[in-house]
């Protein structure tokens, strides 16, 4: 089997990585020039290295990774409340490790086993053929190269529009608020093992330790950083960015030979909290059959994984 993936989709890497270590052959492409140099995120959950394990860049992510142990919540900076990650039930610890390092070990990762990114190629359209999928492909030098898979991964972000051409619905809400973002060095005016929410006027200020003495700090609010605990010093902005919250939901993760990845963890997520009947990929649950948490329904209709 081979399996086309277009768009490296960040935590979607898990998908290629299951495939190789499963011994499935696969491309990766992505339109875009090189890797990315900046990090949205920086927390790598526990259910993203479980699924990693397999792949074994568990190991790597986390020779690099520092861990957290909660989430602390504050007004005024006196503490309110705590989360303790540690009831989350995973072997593993909510780790912290910038976007563009987790991205560069994925993609070791699959050199590993042989299959580079191949970037400044991106997928134009796609056809379902009798016994699989046939893409066009264009590449950097423009020209375009039609090629065939047993199934398309895609992977592709929020503005795909493979979601359009298959007639999914992503149907949810977006908030208005803008968040504005910083990595800033501070001198740790926090216990830097810690996630930190401030509750303000209106709204709150998040502050998490990326490496000693560099902290992200964002917030619902117009100037997050004029809000830090007192004793904090700042010194220059690293990078700073603003984003916004969505909150949506594919309305079916795979029509025929084409798998959206991305939404599967909100879906497994529903079936987990029995709000329903999922269709998911086997490398996504197979830990979840195994531990009874879900239970296999309907397999005469499923069209394989
Ligand atoms: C401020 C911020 C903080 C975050 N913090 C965290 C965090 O701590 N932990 C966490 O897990 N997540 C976090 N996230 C979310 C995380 O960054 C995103 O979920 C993740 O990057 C989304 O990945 P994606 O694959 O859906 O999309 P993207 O990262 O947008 O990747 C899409 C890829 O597809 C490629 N592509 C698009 N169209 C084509 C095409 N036609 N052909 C080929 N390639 C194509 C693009 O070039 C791109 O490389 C954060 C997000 C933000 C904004």
């Amino acid at each position: 089997m081979t399996c086309s993936l277009s768009g490296p989709a960040r935590r979607d890497w898990r998908a290629p990585c299951f495939l190789l270590s499963a011994g499935y052959g696969a491309r990766v492409i992505d339109k875009a020039e090189a890797a990315s140099t900046t990090s949205r995120a920086q927390v790598v959950n526990p259910r993203a290295l479980e699924m990693l394990e397999a792949s074994g860049v568990t190991t790597t992510v986390l020779a690099e990774a520092r861990p957290i142990s909660s989430a602390r919540f504050y007004k005024g900076w006196r503490r309110l409340a705590e989360l303790d990650f540690a009831e989350i039930p995973s072997r593993f610890a909510m780790s912290v490790l910038p976007q563009a390092r987790t991205e560069a070990l994925l993609a070791a990762g699959l050199k590993a086993h042989g299959i580079e990114v191949e970037r400044k190629v991106a997928l134009e359209s796609f056809t379902e053929e009798q016994n699989g999928m046939q893409a066009v492909l264009t590449h950097r030098d423009g020209h375009r190269e039609t090629t065939f898979a047993s199934y398309l991964f895609v992977a592709d972000g929020a503005h795909t529009v493979v979601r359009d051409v298959l007639h999914i619905n992503f149907s949810g809400h977006a908030f208005p608020e803008e968040w504005p973002l910083f990595d800033v060095e501070l001198n740790d005016p926090l216990p830097i093992d810690h996630a930190h929410v401030e509750f303000v006027e209106s709204g709150l200020v998040f502050l998490l330790c990326i490496r000693p003495g560099l902290w992200r700090g964002f917030g619902d609010v117009p100037k997050p950083l004029e809000h830090l605990p007192s004793g904090s010093r700042l010194g220059e902005v690293k990078w700073e960015s603003t984003f916004h919250i969505s909150d949506r939901l594919a309305d079916r993760l795979v029509r025929g030979r084409v798998a959206l990845a991305g939404d599967g963890e909100a879906a497994r997520a529903l079936a987990l909290g029995w709000v329903g009947l999922a269709r998911l990929a086997l490398f996504h649950i197979r830990s979840d059959i195994e531990a009874g948490r879900l239970i296999p329904v309907l397999q005469d209709f499923n069209p394989g994984d």
